[in-house]
């Protein structure tokens, strides 16, 4: 008789599965998508079962254990990690590891419960004292159980009047489980009933048609800012929703689009629906809940960046993409996948369609519709009442100015802030400069882990690297030439409101960047506070380009725009062009907003488009440079990056590779191998090849070669593939 044998995806950096022996005694047990625990070499560690069957044993080792009780992975998410596994050259085993919760990765950890004390009303007839006292009984009152955390949300330190109220017997209070705020206090608002209009009608309309149809169908829904995007997403999900089947969300970052979550949950939770939103301010123990929950098949919606790609529904009837054009869609280290890519896989392996939206939708995305591949349907105007801002460009050349304000800037600010309408204002560099440099003998202060110069940071008071973390005091002197003179080079976002306040002193100024926003709520915290209006400007980096609706802004200055339109990269004129555009589309929401990016690049096709609003124009100027030398998506790329501690045993490694692939490339350009543009980062030597033409499958054959052929690199050096690159620093 025929043993019954498993193929096991170990969570080892090997690309092929592993076969084993089911034990008799876990026959039962070893079902597809569980976890299990097998010895690998002289270690144990975890796989996931992608197959059962029937086979000779002999020479195989058994699985030792089976771990759950209920398959993890459905069957659909399997072929599609399996699918993306080989696409993005990364080993399977992992692969599946990087879609469950981390909290599965090991055999030992235990998902955490949490606790804290809750309160409950035990005695309502009690006599109060003082108006907190009855503030906070109140409250409770209104709640089954109310734990420590939401009490504290509205009365700071409530202890005193808790203790108290215990002592009374007024009140009980138990330690019991709680799920902490899934929603990241992201509150429901009220749901506006919107007749839509006739470009929002068509779209739906046709998108609908493919949900009832149960068709795969990749829409590109391009609607300028405002225009009601949101509104699609809502009707459509509605249509999916109705027909009995589950809609999942994509979304850049959800704690950058909580305006977005909120319109979910308003519309949809009135109506019983239920509404997973994984992001990554979960704690272990909630994202393995919301996990759980969604597995059970009792979610209907699932709001998520990135990674909610994998999350376990089994039938699911519409894919949205929101703000598609965004990089942080791409996983830029590990598993280097691209969420947008692996979602229109996902529509067609389970036959819905997918929506991909943008204002300024990614050069690829526009150019499959218009070869016809994705369908384009149009959003050409604003929702309501305002018009498009009206976008002027500051030529830097005439106007040269002492600090980084142009006067017309300054000038447009005071106007606004006389007329008490709130600014925008971004620069896309944290910190006060970029660097210091010694005015003596021009020597700047680098990181001594990666190739790149310290940003200093004046409020913290010290110098860092915003690459590696690594932070060194404020020098006083220069390490060369020990002169004195060192003054801070250019300016960052924290220069910049010092510039602000000296300028506008009563102004309200407030600033949004990595470093104001790390603490969590801090970020919701500024983004209140400009609702309320109590932020007259607000300075920040490409953060404040994302997502946010503030109807009080009416003037937006884009400033340090050369510095991202120079960028050393065949996108940045795409990148230029969509941010600018971006948040020029945060001005004037409710009409009559103005814009002013200051450049010494005035010219620059990339500015002047995004000024005019003019997405196509900018489309068909970019499209002969992506033609003439293959980039994307005319042609296609892979990059390998070598990295490791000894530059000399790297390059060679690259070196090596790079000659091999030369010798079996057909109708496959290779490009290098030439040192990373970061070619130190966190003390490690970086050299990279670069893989590019016109035809996927001879990009692939060529990979699969070199993998026949065996190459072996040394220990010591890492290779990582990245397949479809968007970030090649
Ligand atoms: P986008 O996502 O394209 O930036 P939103 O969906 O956020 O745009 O819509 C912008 C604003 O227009 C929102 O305040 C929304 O309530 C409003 N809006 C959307 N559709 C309509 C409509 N058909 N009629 C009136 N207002 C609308
Ligand atoms: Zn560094």
């Amino acid at each position: 008789m025929p043993d019954i044998i498993a193929d096991i995806a170990v969570n080892v950096p090997l690309k092929q599965l592993f076969t084993y022996r089911v034990p008799a005694a876990l026959k039962d047990e070893v079902v597809v998508g569980c976890r299990v625990s097998v010895s690998f070499g002289r270690r144990s560690t975890i796989g996931v079962v992608v197959g059962v069957k029937k086979g000779q044993a002999e020479d195989l080792k058994d699985i030792k254990k089976v771990l759950d009780t209920q398959p993890l992975l459905t069957e659909g998410l399997l072929k599609l990690l399996r699918w993306a596994a080989d696409y993005y050259c990364h080993p399977v085993g992992q692969v599946l590891r990087s879609a469950l919760p981390a909290d599965l990765g090991s055999e030992k950890s235990k998902t955490r419960i949490i606790t804290e004390p809750c309160y409950c009303v035990t005695d309502a007839n009690v006599v109060l004292r003082g108006t907190l006292q009855r503030e906070i009984f109140s409250f409770l009152s209104q709640h089954e159980f109310a734990g420590l955390a939401v009490i504290r949300e509205k009365f700071p330190s409530p202890y005193a009047i808790l203790k108290r109220l215990v002592a009374m017997k007024a009140i009980a209070v138990e330690e019991r489980e709680v799920i902490r705020d899934p929603f990241l206090n992201i509150k429901i608002t009220d749901d506006k009933c919107l007749t839509l209009n006739d470009a929002q009608i068509k779209a739906v309309d046709s998108i609908n048609t493919s949900i009832t149809e149960k068709t795969f169908q990749g829409f590109l829904l391009h609607g300028v800012t405002g225009s009601g995007k949101t509104e699609v997403y809502l009707k459509t999900v509605q249509q999916c929703l109705e027909e009995g089947m589950q809609a999942l969300i994509l979304v850049p970052e959800i704690s950058l689009t909580p305006q977005l979550v909120a319109r979910f949950r308003s519309r949809f939770e009135k109506h019983g629906k239920q509404i997973a939103v994984l992001h990554s301010g979960l704690s272990a123990g909630a994202r393995y809940d919301a996990w759980r929950e969604i597995l059970r098949q009792k979610i209907d919606i699932v709001i998520g960046a990135r990674s909610a790609i994998f999350a376990p529904l089994e039938n699911v009837g519409l894919i949205v993409v929101d703000e598609e054009h965004e990089s942080s869609y791409k996983q830029g280290e590990g598993f280097r996948y691209n969420g947008r890519d692996l979602a229109l896989v996902r529509a067609q392996q389970q036959n819905c369609p997918i929506i991909l939206g943008s204002a300024t939708p990614s050069f690829s995305s526009y150019y499959r519709s218009e070869l016809g591949i994705l369908k384009r349907l149009s959003l050409d105007q604003r929702a309501h009442a305002g018009e498009l801002p009206d976008v002027e460009i500051i030529d830097l050349k005439e106007h040269p100015n002492d600090g980084e304000i142009s006067n017309p800037l300054i000038e447009a600010i005071q106007q606004s802030l006389e007329k008490q309408e709130q600014v925008l204002l971004l620069l896309n560099r944290r910190g006060f400069s970029p660097f210091l440099l010694c005015t003596d003998c021009g020597e700047s202060f680098h990181c001594p882990n990666c190739e790149i110069t310290l940003t200093y940071h004046q409020s913290a008071g010290h110098l860092r690297c915003h690459y590696c973390d690594y932070t060194e005091p404020v020098p006083t002197s220069c390490n060369k030439c020990q002169g004195l003179n060192i003054a801070p080079e250019g300016a960052g976002t924290e220069r910049l409101e010092q510039e602000l306040g000296e300028l506008f002193p009563s102004a309200r100024i407030a600033r949004m960047d990595r470093d104001t926003t790390g603490r969590k709520g801090a970020h919701q915290k500024i983004m209140d506070a400009m609702l309320s209006r109590e932020i007259d400007i607000l300075v920040g980096t490409q953060m404040i380009a994302k997502g946010h609706d503030f109807p009080g802004v009416s003037l937006v200055g884009v400033l340090g725009a050369d510095s991202i339109l120079n960028f050393p990269d065949f996108r940045s004129a795409e990148r230029s062009f969509s941010l600018f555009t971006q948040v020029a589309g945060r001005a004037g929401r409710t009409g009559g907003g103005k814009v002013y990016i200051q450049s010494y690049n005035s010219d620059h096709y990339a500015l002047i488009c995004a000024a005019q609003h003019a997405y196509r124009d900018f489309y068909q100027q970019e499209l002969p440079f992506r033609q003439e030398l293959n980039y994307p998506p005319c042609g296609h790329l892979v990059n390998l990056i070598f990295s490791g501690n000894n530059n000399h045993q790297v390059r060679s490694a690259a070196q090596q590779f790079s000659s091999a692939l030369q010798s079996i490339a057909n109708g496959v350009e290779i490009l290098g191998p030439s040192p990373c543009p970061l070619s130190r980062l966190r003390g490690k030597s970086r050299y990279q090849i670069l893989l590019k033409s016109t035809e996927r499958p001879l990009l692939r054959h060529c990979l699969n070669r070199l993998e026949d052929i065996g190459l072996k690199i040394p220990r010591q050096v890492q290779l990582h593939v990245d397949v479809d690159p968007l970030d090649m620093l």
